[in-house]
């Protein structure tokens, strides 16, 4: 069984003006620095790409947060995988919770910007996630399970598949679920990767997502079958996402 690669992931959402790149070039030098035996990406938003890749030194790769399904064509204001993947970008996050809610995309939605981003050739990264309602109500590996199945495009493989476990409940809010919670979902998600892929659904990374701080890093990371984080808020600085990457030093 291959164990990947971990991917620690900064997803800087709606934040971020020019300013902020001098926080990916001191990331390059932190990360020069040793301690980041990961892969490391940085997802600004759409106006910040073409910079970030600019500033970005080799150990730091650059993604999208959203992209459309479709490659080209009238769609005001919308931005295609194709035009990610022009900037030098290599990973693109689909169907994160504030999309979802925030646009009302379905997984059948998510699925299609997947495909379009796989296409491209970028990898997706399919984010899913309970709300705290269907947690509460013991809905959690059922909700989520259903959302990886229909989030994961048909022609989808394991090298350009990674999934995001993140609990809405758990974003931004401070919160994070036991290491049991996070090892109880992971292997649900891994059950549904090995069926979908056979074994290489082992090598697709499964990240944790949700109020990832330098502080519970090592613990969240250390447990069975999570392969990285996807971090918004402690992705900011650069200071406190290296402290995140130092969980696999
Ligand atoms: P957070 O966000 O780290 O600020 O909780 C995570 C995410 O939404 O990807």
């Amino acid at each position: 069984m291959t164990t990947p690669k971990a991917l620690v992931a900064g997803n800087w959402k709606m934040n971020g003006v020019a300013a902020n790149l001098a926080e990916i070039e001191k990331l390059n030098d932190l990360i020069a620095g040793g301690g980041a035996n990961c892969d490391v990406l940085i997802c600004p938003p759409f106006t910040l790409i073409h910079q970030s890749v600019q500033a970005a030194g080799e150990r730091v790769e650059i993604g999208g947060q959203d992209c459309h399904a479709n490659i080209s064509g009238a769609h005001t204001g919308d931005v295609s995988a194709a035009m990610i993947k022009d900037q030098g970008c290599s990973y693109v996050i689909v169907g994160h919770s504030e999309r979802r809610t925030d646009h009302g995309e379905t997984d059948e939605m998510v699925s299609s910007k997947a495909d379009a981003a796989q296409k491209e050739e970028l990898v997706a990264i399919i984010c899913v996630g309970e709300t705290e309602a269907e947690r509460d109500a013991g809905d959690a590996l059922s909700v989520v399970t259903s959302q990886v199945r229909g989030s994961i495009p048909a022609d989808a493989t394991a090298d350009n598949t990674v999934i995001a476990y993140e609990p809405v409940w758990a974003i931004g809010t401070g919160r994070t679920p036991t290491a049991d919670d996070v090892a109880e979902v992971h292997a649900a998600i891994r059950n549904v990767l090995t069926e979908r892929f056979g074994d290489a659904g082992n090598s697709v990374r499964i990240l944790y997502g949700g109020s990832v701080k330098p502080e519970n890093a090592r613990e969240l990371m250390s447990v069975a079958n999570v392969n990285g984080a996807l971090v918004g808020g402690a992705s900011l600085k650069a200071d406190s996402f290296y402290g995140i990457v130092q969980a696999y030093d």
